[in-house]
């Protein structure tokens, strides 16, 4: 049975010194032990941090092909346009080896979960492999309520190809706000209310979105008239997208609110008295990669919004890396310390998913991986450029 130990071991209380972490063959935690005075000869001895395999909440792995095509700095409307455009002007073969090279530079990296949308089932053959946990949202997009039972109808035949052994589970995921009818949307909700009981929405991800909602116009406007799908009898809500969809949101099911780049405290505050347990998840480098815009993660801390992180595609990423997204978190926002974004990238993103049965923590009976974190920077433990991480499990 292996034992490891380490200079520091990240545990929900924080960095605790003098631990023993004894596993068994499998990666299954048995116990950690405290306080240990003397470390046995037989014990795995290494210099860093161990923690947790991390969780990617947000991920789209059939987008793993785009790599680089999508210039930097376009606006949403732009990308999503230009990603259109691009997403099939590869060839297949070309596309399951972008994503096989995905996954493993993800594992590499000491991710051990990820919640993944799936628009096709191109990702399906690989989830089934059980290399990564994957909870598959089957994204659902259509804006006019006419289409809903369609779209809907539609997702169903595709959610049922999902592969869900190995610990995987699937779902139901509304696009955004700009892009489903709140008809579609409840319907969502009235589905995985009976079913995984998770779901998921990237929400307020430009500030598009919110002119598109309160006006009618701009960007996202532009993009439908570009796609000539007619909006003549659409009438916007007149206010913020948060504030139209929140109230859809049904009691029972756990929502992931991804990017949230232009959600306002006082919004976040405002929604959350109504159904008081969504999460929030951080793409903070697709943001700036897209946008060059960052959420108010201060702000929305205040308001006691709970944070999951996710690296978004490799459309809109340099790399899938849990770690890094980490750093340039604590780089833009240098008050949060590096526990409680570590909290974010490991138990978090579990509960978010619903994994923390098994990942999150090293808690006996949890097989949650195990990462030795390097480079941690003088006593307060920054994410600098030297820091790295290694997948031991
Ligand atoms: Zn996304």
């Amino acid at each position: 049975m292996p034992i490891f130990t380490a200079d520091l071991i990240f545990t929900p209380q924080g960095f605790e010194p003098h631990c023993l972490l004894h596993l068994d063959e499998t990666g299954k935690v048995l116990r950690l032990e405290r306080s240990v005075k003397e470390v046995p000869a037989e014990a795995i001895a290494l210099e860093g941090v161990l923690a947790p395999g991390f969780v990617n909440a947000h991920c789209h792995l059939e987008l793993s092909h785009l790599a680089g095509m999508i210039p930097r700095g376009t606006g949403l409307a732009a990308f999503a346009q230009k990603l259109m455009a691009a997403r099939f002007t590869v060839e297949e073969g070309e596309r399951r080896a972008a994503m096989v090279r995905a996954e493993q530079e993800m594992k590499a990296a000491g991710i051990v979960a990820v919640g993944d949308i799936s628009n096709l089932a191109e990702s399906f053959g690989l989830k089934e492999e059980g290399n990564l946990r994957y909870h598959t949202f089957v994204e659902l997009i259509g804006l006019l309520p006419e289409r809903a039972d369609m779209v809907l109808e539609k997702g169903q035949v595709l959610l049922a190809e999902v592969p869900v052994g190995n610990g995987n589970s699937a779902g139901f995921a509304p696009h955004a706000p700009y892009s489903v009818s709140p008809k579609l949307f409840s319907a969502i909700m009235e589905y995985e209310g009976k079913h995984s009981r998770l779901s998921s929405i990237h929400n307020q991800e430009s500030l598009a979105e919110d002119e598109f909602f309160k006006q009618g116009t701009g960007p996202l406007r532009g993009l439908y008239d570009h796609l000539g799908i007619d909006l003549s009898g659409w009438m916007p809500p007149g206010k913020a997208s948060l504030e139209v969809f929140y109230p859809l949101v049904k009691d029972g099911v756990r929502m992931i609110f991804v990017h949230n780049t232009f959600t306002e405290p006082a919004q976040a505050r405002a929604t959350m008295a109504l159904h008081p347990d969504p999460w929030y998840c951080l793409c903070v480098k697709a943001n700036l990669y897209i946008e060059q815009a960052l959420p108010d993660v201060p702000g929305l801390l205040d308001a006691g919004v709970r944070f999951c992180l996710g690296t978004d595609s490799l459309a809109s990423n340099d790399q899938l890396s849990i770690l890094d997204e980490m750093r340039t978190l604590q780089r833009c926002f240098p008050r949060l310390a590096t526990a409680e974004i570590l909290t974010w990238a490991t138990l978090h993103g579990a509960m978010a998913l619903g994994f923390s049965q098994d990942l999150g923590s090293f808690l006996p009976g949890k097989r949650p991986g195990l990462n030795l974190l390097t480079g941690l920077e003088g006593e307060e433990l920054r994410l600098g450029e030297k820091s790295a991480v290694r997948a031991l499990l």
